[in-house]
């Protein structure tokens, strides 16, 4: 066919929107974007002849490229993926992944209204904060609770309303990146609060609290050193000796624990994560903690303590800045009623991970080894999320054949549903730990296709 033939041969725009598959793809996609679709591959194609390359112009082949164009065009940037990457609060993956009774509350209070700001007794006007409050004591002991954003605005907050023009007391081991650019001089500075270092990199002593104590401090800040571990010559003070030199001189000791756990991690073979109950049990007036880490819950920043402290805090400008929604509400409490009735590990999935036996994830890992042809092989899970670093759990690695793994991890990536594993002695491997089981059919089958 000579140039001119093969674009007269050329299929209309009409006519593929005649096409078998043009009307799902309109009610998929909608009826403007399927047509700009069509023009679209239409136009390529023909830049493709007059560029004399040997393109098809069968119909059928034209549709599917529309519809492939239409599935990238509609592709949200934010996707579900699957991690296999054995580090179960992956910061990068979203960290932690809700309970069902969590999402079934976030649903409810999305779907329909509710009473956030409605006191159903007075039928008056209500306030937000109340709703996490009750369960936040219960579960910490703690005498009052405010929810805002996440931890590092907990922080902003603390500062500003409490340090404001005022002096805080900090260990220079303890001004640390929390990640991200997030660093505690940078916040601050930021909240108006003059920074009064003490101490060296690795050691602090009550006694440079003390000395550094003058009339404008108004605060001694303990902040968690949660993505790094100082080891060998290494002194910090007692939280509790810090509680009462502050309490002495009628100042503030907040602490800034970063992941916050309501659960001892070691019986699970790590090392022990400092716990809110036990700062509060320390004397800290103010403890601060993410809803995402070790919680299991969904991005918050939950500050617990003192009730006269949380009234001021509640009254600050920046609390109305950096309130939480209904979503968060609803998915906080049902996750902190798990704590309240005890059954946690069973039902909020990273405790699920971490409390899993060993035995039980080598027994799948050995099902999943022989349906693809790999080998099972120890290694380590890790929990993650600027928590206990330096600690790892024991594993079992499904560790896959493959000849090249760092393309092979690019083509898992490139899944419909996006598969994060890990290179292990140059092998791609997969630690089921942290697979959602309900995500499990489709990560054998997405990798089944693959090999
Ligand atoms: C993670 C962390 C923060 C920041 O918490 P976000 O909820 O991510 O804002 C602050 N302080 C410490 C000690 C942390 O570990």
């Amino acid at each position: 066919m000579s140039l001119n033939e093969r674009l007269r041969a050329l299929p209309s725009v009409d006519s593929l929107l005649q096409h078998d598959m043009a009307q799902s793809l309109a009610a998929d996609y909608g009826a403007i974007p399927l047509r700009d679709a069509i023009r679209m591959i239409l136009d390529q194609t023909r830049q493709n002849l007059l560029a004399d390359r040997d393109i098809s112009l069968d119909a059928d082949d034209l549709m599917q490229q529309v519809a492939e164009q239409l599935q990238q065009q509609f592709m949200p940037t934010l996707r579900v993926v699957i991690n296999a990457s054995g580090v179960i609060l992956h910061t990068n993956l979203g960290r932690a992944p809700l309970s069902q009774s969590a999402q079934d509350a976030m649903l409810a209070v999305a779907a329909q209204y509710n009473n956030l700001e409605y006191d159903l007794e007075q039928g008056k006007r209500g306030s937000r904060y109340l709703h996490a409050e009750e369960l936040l004591c219960d579960v910490t002991g703690a005498q009052a609770a405010l929810v805002v954003n996440n931890n590092a605005s907990a922080l902003v907050l603390i500062l500003s309303a409490l340090a404001k023009d005022a002096g805080v007391v900090i260990s220079r081991g303890q001004l640390v990146e929390i990640g991200g650019g997030f660093r505690i001089p940078d916040i601050m500075a930021q909240s108006g609060a003059r920074l009064i270092e003490v101490g060296t990199t690795n050691r602090t002593r009550i006694a440079d609290y003390t000395a550094a104590l003058d009339e404008e401090t108004a605060m001694l800040l303990r902040v968690h050193s949660s993505n790094f571990r100082l080891v060998g010559f290494v002194e910090s003070a007692e939280l509790s000796d810090m509680a009462s030199l502050a309490h002495d001189n009628d100042l503030i000791c907040v602490d800034d624990l970063g992941s916050g756990a309501l659960l001892d991690t070691a019986p699970y073979g790590l090392l022990h994560e400092p716990m809110v109950q036990e700062s509060l049990s320390a004397g800290a007036d103010l403890v601060c903690f993410s809803g995402d880490k070790l919680l299991g819950g969904p991005q918050a920043g939950i500050i617990v303590g003192r009730a006269d402290l949380i009234v001021r805090l509640k009254k600050h400008p920046l609390a109305r800045a950096l309130r939480v929604d209904k979503l968060t509400y609803g998915a906080l409490n049902a996750t902190l009623m798990h704590y309240q009735r005890q059954d946690a590990t069973e039902h909020i999935p990273i405790w699920r991970m971490i409390a899993r036996p060993l035995a039980d994830i080598d027994q799948q890992a050995q099902q999943w080894a022989s349906a693809l042809g790999a080998d099972v092989i120890d290694g380590e899970s890790m929990v993650g999320g600027g928590s206990l670093p330096g600690t790892t759990m024991p594993t079992r690695l499904v560790a896959l054949n493959v000849p090249s793994p760092d393309s092979f991890m690019v083509r898992l990536r490139q899944c419909d549903v996006p598969i994060i594993a890990r290179i292990v002695e140059n092998r791609v491997c997969l630690d089921l730990r942290t697979v959602l089981s309900q995500q499990e059919d489709l990560l054998l089958e997405q990798i089944q296709s693959l090999i």
